[in-house]
């Protein structure tokens, strides 16, 4: 049993360790590209295209805000002393109007009044926290900052500022101008970015609060620490500044690849993340594909091999079994028949007898006709045996023109009857040859089996009553003793 399961067995192992082998090294070189990719091209290229989207969203505002700055009417009227608020109020509503902004201001030096499209809406002072931008921008190098802020006038809402220095024709500050923008474009841009390249895309400042995300996000509240890997994703950006970030994190069961950049125009960083699910799942498909692929080859090709094998192995053990020529058992697989006979009929009882039957002067066919006519006068004595004899007898070639016979469910004197009726069938049929009609006879010599003797024994006998025959003339039946 174990050999004959082993090579097939071997084979199926080499088979399933090849197939399991390739797929999975296919699929996992393939996973590592992907994410290379990902991770050194996606993911970056995303963000600098969001990036030059922001860039594009903030350069206008930054435009209008310079160019009231040096608008000559806003700075005569500052100069003239303030005095027709409604003049400023209709300049600073044109200006939203006209530019699709959410706030427009202009705040005075001289008199700290803070006016707005509606008028004035209040005075600014150095001892409020809200007004900490007006003192901050008078100081500040550059002509112009970005400010992130709630806006007084527009119910607190969240607002992207320009601030903007404005100067007397003498280049004294006498103020700041600018405008505001409410951070919807930005989730707008985002919304747009993140369907695009199907990523998740979102704004953090210093402190890892989420200030611009996606509109299903509430920008603002959320916080990195909040979120699963968020604190890897802060330290990440605290430790490299301005530099890109790249990193990855788990999160339910999936692996998150991140990457980060720097926005210097609003001091924030801008985060692109995804989990790489999207693009290894077709590759964990096709691994799943491949291996049921390669198992229905291994089923297939196993099975063709447990096919030949066996077929083979039954060849063979017909061949051991089986006398080529005349396809009747041959003497030694005669001997296990005959011990499956005796087996049967100790279970059964009932009577056995043997016949032992020799072709008559066979040699003179050979002789005078040639081997090959001899061959036929075997396979025409075989043919009679067969048409006689019952499909339960056992017929033996006992070797070259001997046959003997084991009869199943029989005495010796329906044996001998059934001899003679052999002999006298194969005696009455003249075998017609090419050179002529040639006469077969044989002679039989019959035994009874007695219950538990060996088959040599019975063997004898049949002998001697084969041996008695041909000493009697020939094509005639006797019984052993
Ligand atoms: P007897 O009546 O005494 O049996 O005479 P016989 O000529 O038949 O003598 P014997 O049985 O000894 O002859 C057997 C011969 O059968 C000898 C051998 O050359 C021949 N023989 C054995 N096997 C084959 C075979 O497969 N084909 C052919 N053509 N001849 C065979
Ligand atoms: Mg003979």
């Amino acid at each position: 049993m174990y050999k004959k399961y082993s090579v097939p067995g071997l084979i199926g192992l080499l088979l399933a360790v090849g197939f399991i082998g390739t797929s999975l090294s296919s699929y996992l070189v393939s996973k590592s590209q992907v994410r290379h990719t990902l991770v050194e091209q996606g993911l970056p290229q995303t963000g600098d295209t969001v990036y030059s989207e922001i860039q594009k969203e903030i350069l206008r505002p930054t435009f209008i805000a310079s160019m009231m700055a040096r608008d000559t009417f806003l700075r005569e009227w500052m100069l003239d002393g303030e005095t027709d608020v409604t003049r400023i109020s209709r300049y600073l509503h044109e200006i939203t109007e006209s530019y699709g902004m959410v706030a427009s201001f202009l705040v005075s030096v001289k008199t700290a009044h803070y006016y707005y499209p509606e008028g004035i809406l209040k005075q600014v002072s150095p001892n409020e926290p809200r007004d900490v931008w007006f003192y901050r921008s008078q100081l500040m190098d550059s002509p112009y900052e970005i400010n992130i802020d709630v806006d007084l006038s527009n119910r607190d809402t969240v607002t992207f500022f320009v601030n903007h220095k404005v100067f007397d024709f003498n280049n004294k500050l006498i103020g700041v101008a600018g405008v505001g923008l409410t951070l919807d474009s930005f989730s707008r841009l985002i919304d747009d970015a993140q369907l695009r390249f199907n990523r998740t895309i979102y704004f953090v400042n210093d402190e890892g609060v989420v200030t611009a995300a996606d509109r299903g996000e509430k920008s603002g509240q959320l916080s990195l620490s909040d979120m699963t890997g968020g604190a890897d994703i802060q330290a990440a950006i605290r430790s490299r500044s301005i530099m890109p970030v790249q990193l990855t994190y788990q999160r339910d069961g999936r692996e998150v690849i991140v990457s980060s950049r720097y926005i210097p125009e609003l001091n924030w960083y801008l985060v692109v993340e995804q989990d790489d699910a999207q693009d290894v799942l077709p590759l964990q498909r096709i691994f799943y594909l491949n291996l049921l692929i390669s198992l229905m080859i291994m089923i297939a090709v196993m099975s063709s091999i447990f096919y030949v094998i066996n077929r083979f192995r039954r060849r063979l053990e017909n061949a051991a079994a089986t006398d080529p020529m005349t396809g009747l058992l041959n003497r030694q697989a005669f001997g296990l028949v005959f011990r499956q006979a005796v087996a049967e009929q100790a279970r059964q009882g009932g009577d056995m007898a043997v016949m032992l039957l020799d072709i008559d002067h066979f040699k003179q066919v050979n002789d005078s006709f040639g081997h090959a006519s001899g061959d036929q006068v075997i396979a025409f004595v075989v043919q009679h045996l067969r048409q006689t004899v019952r499909e339960m007898d056992m017929i033996a070639r006992w070797g070259g023109d001997e046959f003997f016979i084991l009869l199943k469910q029989c005495n010796v004197a329906q044996a001998e009857k059934l001899a003679e009726k052999l002999c006298r069938a194969v005696e009455r049929h003249p075998l017609q040859m090419d050179a002529g009609d040639c006469s077969v006879s044989v002679s039989i010599g019959v035994a009874d089996y007695v219950p538990g003797e060996s088959l040599s024994l019975v063997f004898a006998r049949a002998d001697k009553g084969l041996y008695a025959a041909k000493a009697s003339g020939r094509n005639c039946v006797i019984t052993g003793e």
